[in-house]
């Protein structure tokens, strides 16, 4: 019996290996995903700053157009004095504030166009950076997407190698503790067995196993389960001297607990 408890220690090893191999490569389009991120926030960064300079960039022409439009309507009224168009003193004075108020608005829109310039300059080279910032990250994606991506064949290798194993090591397990661990395996989220420690506890559960029972488990000829979590036992402590079975009184159990409290 104590030779299938290791196979089936062993086994469990095994399948908690292939449960992880097989986890990671469940959880490699996620990572892909997680690495992908950095790219989208700069390509974010980007649009937006984009959208920005473009809403600029269209501020600063219909100024512009503002102020050929001004410097238009002020010739125009300059025109009507060479023109005579201006006959009383009256009439010309006014005239004057005309011309005045609009040179006053042109002044404004000279200085609206100048603050606009401004801006698209600053935005524009934040725009510059912001692309070289999603060139690099793309760069740095492209890079972790394709070593997440090469990882699956390697894992896949591990996969069918462990498989392979795991094969052989199931065929040298007794059918009937194949089952039970099998069964167990499946409840307890792959952990069928638990290690008894020192102190005489359950490793699972925490709870502390009876002492005939951890007495049996140290001998490990028979397959004991823990009375709280119903895993399989097996013991973890220093190795003990296995005594043949047809040596064994039924007293023995006793004596060994003594002498393992007397240590
Ligand atoms: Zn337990």
């Amino acid at each position: 019996m104590k030779e299938h408890l290791e196979r089936l220690i062993a086994l469990q090893e095994a399948d908690l290996r292939l449960e992880e191999i097989a986890e990671r490569k469940r959880r490699i389009p996620e990572m892909v995903e997680a690495v992908r991120q950095p790219l989208l926030t700069a390509q974010a960064t980007r649009d937006s700053l984009k959208q920005e300079v473009d809403k600029l960039t269209k501020d600063r022409k219909s100024c512009e157009q503002a102020l050929a439009e001004q410097e238009q309507a002020i010739s125009k009224l300059q025109d009507r004095t060479t023109k005579g168009e201006i006959k009383t003193n009256r009439e010309y004075q006014a005239h004057l504030v005309e011309i005045e108020l609009a040179k006053k608005k042109k002044g404004e829109i000279e200085e609206q166009l100048l603050i606009l310039m401004d801006q698209v300059d600053t935005r524009k080279k934040d725009l510059a950076q912001a692309e070289a910032a999603v060139k690099e990250a793309d760069k740095r994606f492209a890079a972790e997407k394709a070593s997440l991506e090469g990882s699956v064949g390697a894992l896949d290798e591990e996969l069918a190698a462990l498989k392979q194993k795991r094969e052989a090591m199931v065929a040298a397990i007794e059918p009937t503790l194949l089952r039970t661990y099998e069964k167990l395996r499946r409840s307890k989220k792959g952990h069928a067995l638990a290690g008894v420690n020192k102190d005489g506890s359950c490793m699972a559960c925490r709870l502390q196993v009876q002492p005939q029972v951890v007495a049996e488990v140290k001998r490990g000829i028979s397959v004991l389960t823990c009375s709280n979590c119903q895993r399989i036992l097996y013991w973890t402590g220093e190795p003990v001297q296995i005594v043949p079975q047809q040596e064994r009184k039924a007293d023995e159990v006793e004596v060994e607990e003594t002498a393992e409290t007397t240590e």
